[in-house]
């Protein structure tokens, strides 16, 4: 019997997460916050059906809701070999996390705690695989921007939602050691999908592509345009995601596409996929973004959308995954940038 435990399922990673593993016939335990069954179940409606999917109310803030999904998981399968939790809920948002630094370590980082510790009292620990969702955010302020970021590159964090996130990847790296559990870490680059909220910069653009193709928007404004981003497709992460648990030891691993794009060339891609040619003009907060076949200025600079701080380069090495895992990426940020523009024009 193949289970599966999924916090965040109702997210960008858990909903592709949670297909794939269906596919594999894996019985799916998702965890689903209350508020979120009455308004945001789009990415996994498709799913509800399935009987092999399983839906309990939870949240990472509230520790007996994860002990009593574990203690029914075990009730339900009494001969359980293997439990694979992964744990990809998540304030997701570093912006957002600037405004709720208290959610954002309840969830990010004490929330992990309180997993960590309901698999370690389970009762059944030494049966369950735990995944912790980390970030290439851990990071943040990168000295060295001439080389890509490995497992020697240290970790720089710029904002309450990394500060978080690195809590939970000590803490899942001290629980392995001091209870001998299997925890894996996945530090991941940027992954993006037409399912991705438009608080990112990448559905944003493309959502702003297709309102402005459309006619409903006549002006995009951004933040910092000069950023870099190792950006992939989010169903090429997942399937990492799953090979992480399968791998016979528990580790850390960085998956990336190991190419990395300024914010403006993002744009740039996502606007040509309509026919618009973007040249950049101007400087700083008043530099603006045209269309050089129209002379419509299109793109335009918020500061408001400046972050307190921000990071301003990554690029992933996966080469050890790429050799270990045998992970690899099907599909190219192009096809990805097209298929989420091409969404958002019809929806
Ligand atoms: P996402 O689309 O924002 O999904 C986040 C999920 O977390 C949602 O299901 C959300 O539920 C859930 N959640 C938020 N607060 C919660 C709480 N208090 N209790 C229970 N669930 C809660 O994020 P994603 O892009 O799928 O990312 C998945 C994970 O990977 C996150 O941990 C993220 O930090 C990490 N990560 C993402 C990227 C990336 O580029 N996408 C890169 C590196 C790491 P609601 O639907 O109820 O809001
Ligand atoms: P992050 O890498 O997890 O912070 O993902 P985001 O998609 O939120 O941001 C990627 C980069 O785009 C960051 O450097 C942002 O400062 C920059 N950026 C520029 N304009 C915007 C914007 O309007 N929204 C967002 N979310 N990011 C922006």
């Amino acid at each position: 019997m193949l289970v599966a435990f999924i916090t965040g399922i109702t997210g960008q990673d858990g909903s592709f997460l949670a297909e794939l593993l269906l596919e594999k016939n894996y019985h799916v335990w998702g965890m689903v916050r209350k508020s979120t069954t009455n308004t945001r179940m789009i990415n996994i409606e498709h799913l509800l059906d399935n009987t092999n999917l399983k839906l309990r109310c939870g949240d990472m803030t509230d520790s007996s809701s994860m002990t009593n999904i574990l203690r029914e998981i075990k009730e339900t399968y009494p001969n359980i070999e293997k439990l694979d939790v992964y744990n990809l809920a998540a304030v997701s948002h570093v912006a957002i996390s600037f405004e709720i630094p208290q959610q954002t370590t309840s969830v990010n980082a004490l929330g992990v705690l309180s997993l960590l510790d309901a698999i370690r009292f389970s009762g059944y620990k030494d049966k369950i695989r735990f995944y912790q969702a980390s970030t290439s955010e851990l990071y943040g302020d990168v000295q060295d921007t001439s080389k890509a970021q490995d497992e020697t590159t240290p970790y720089n964090p710029q904002s309450p939602y990394a500060i978080a996130k690195l809590y939970a990847n000590d803490l899942t790296l001290l629980y392995r050691k001091g209870y001998n559990m299997h925890n894996t870490i996945g530090l991941l680059n940027n992954h993006i999908s037409y399912r991705r909220s438009p608080l990112f910069l990448d559905s944003k653009v493309c959502k702003g592509v297709a309102d402005i193709y459309h006619g409903k928007m006549d002006k995009l404004y951004l933040g910092n345009v000069n950023s870099y981003r190792d950006f992939g497709y989010a169903k090429d992460y997942v399937k990492a995601m799953y090979l992480i648990m399968q791998y016979p030891t528990p580790e850390h691993w960085i998956i990336s596409s190991q190419k990395t794009y300024q914010v403006r060339e993002f744009v740039e891609k996502a606007f040509k996929i309509k026919g618009f040619n973007i040249q950049w003009k101007g400087e700083g907060i008043d530099e603006i973004g045209y269309d050089t076949n129209t002379g419509r200025e299109l793109i335009f600079i918020d500061p408001s959308l400046f972050r307190p701080a921000d990071v301003n380069f990554l690029l992933g090495d996966s080469s050890r995954a790429r050799e270990l895992l045998g992970w690899e990426e099907e599909y190219t940020i192009d096809q990805v940038i097209e298929e989420m523009v091409e969404y958002h024009c019809t929806h």
